[in-house]
């Protein structure tokens, strides 16, 4: 990926665990490289093409004088997330650098530094619900995704309908997939959907069967993940005509880290199979 970088931007700012740091302040040495296409304004030569490393080197001062942090650690990461949140388009990952040169530990170092990299991410979320208005508590997920500035969807396929799945004896569900853009960590986007779901469920009159929302995550970039509290890519998917059809129709060419298969092959290999739903 293409390139910018800004090196050794000096900055005057009071962070710091001890007081006088916080009181005195001192000298702080940002670098940044910003992971961006340079394809286009390469081409155009058109300022508005590309991320204006001067306006970076600008936020970045305001960041850091504006807000006061115990950590560097703490300055990074939400220094991080600021600049990812501020150019969402262009920036798709920023590789920062703080240091502290004047760190006050007593003894003589060149500098104490915090390097991290962040950035965004693309996931494939699936929705579900079989109680009450299905319909616009699937749209009211996709609705709050937008607002949240961490969750960018991207597209949002059509809500099918389909015969419940396990326990038979429910209603039938209205099932849908998303896309989205998020700087979250996986378990980040998993306490999200969660939260997603404890709000669409205050309204849930009995605490089993049916479901207001339901929300898993399909794909978390092409990322094999395998916890105590999350399976990535989703293990059931293969099997689920209600999560491949979407799919399909969102991102037919989306390859299964695992199986090597597009959602589009997968959904046929599925009807061949005559598992499908009629
Ligand atoms: P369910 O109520 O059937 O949606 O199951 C929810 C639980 O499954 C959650 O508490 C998660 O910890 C776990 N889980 C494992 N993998 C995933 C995933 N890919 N997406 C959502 N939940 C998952």
């Amino acid at each position: 990926m293409d390139q910018i970088r800004i090196e050794k931007l000096q900055v005057y700012a009071h962070h710091g665990v001890f007081p006088e740091e916080a009181k005195l302040g001192q000298r702080f040495t940002v670098s940044a490289v910003l992971c961006t296409d340079i394809r286009r304004p390469g081409l155009s030569d058109d300022l508005a093409n590309t991320i204006d490393y001067g306006a970076v080197c600008r936020e970045i001062v305001s960041f850091m004088t504006e807000n006061r942090f115990q950590l560097i650690e703490a300055c990074c990461e939400q220094l991080a997330e600021r600049l990812l949140l501020t150019w969402p388009d262009v920036l798709n990952q920023v590789d920062l650098e703080i240091q502290k040169p004047w760190a006050p530990i007593g003894l003589p170092l060149e500098t104490a530094a915090v390097r991290i990299s962040r950035g965004w991410h693309d996931a494939y979320l699936a929705l579900g619900s079989n109680m009450g208005d299905r319909q616009a508590f699937l749209q009211g997920a996709v609705d709050h995704f937008r607002e949240d500035p961490r969750t960018r969807v991207q597209s949002v396929s059509t809500f099918i309908e389909t015969a419940s799945y396990g326990y038979t004896d429910q209603a039938p569900f209205l099932n849908g997939v998303m896309r989205v853009r998020t700087t979250l960590s996986p378990d980040e986007l998993l306490d999200r959907c969660h939260e997603e779901e404890q709000a669409a469920d205050r309204v849930r009159k009995i605490h089993w069967g049916p479901r207001t929302l339901d929300l898993d995550i399909l794909f978390y970039d092409d990322e094999i993940i395998g916890t105590e509290r999350l399976v990535v890519p989703h293990p059931d998917m293969a099997a689920r005509d209600f999560v491949l059809k979407p799919m399909a129709e969102i991102a037919p060419w989306k390859v299964h880290p695992v199986t090597g298969k597009t959602m589009a092959r997968m959904l046929r290999d599925l009807e061949e199979a005559g598992n499908a739903a009629e």
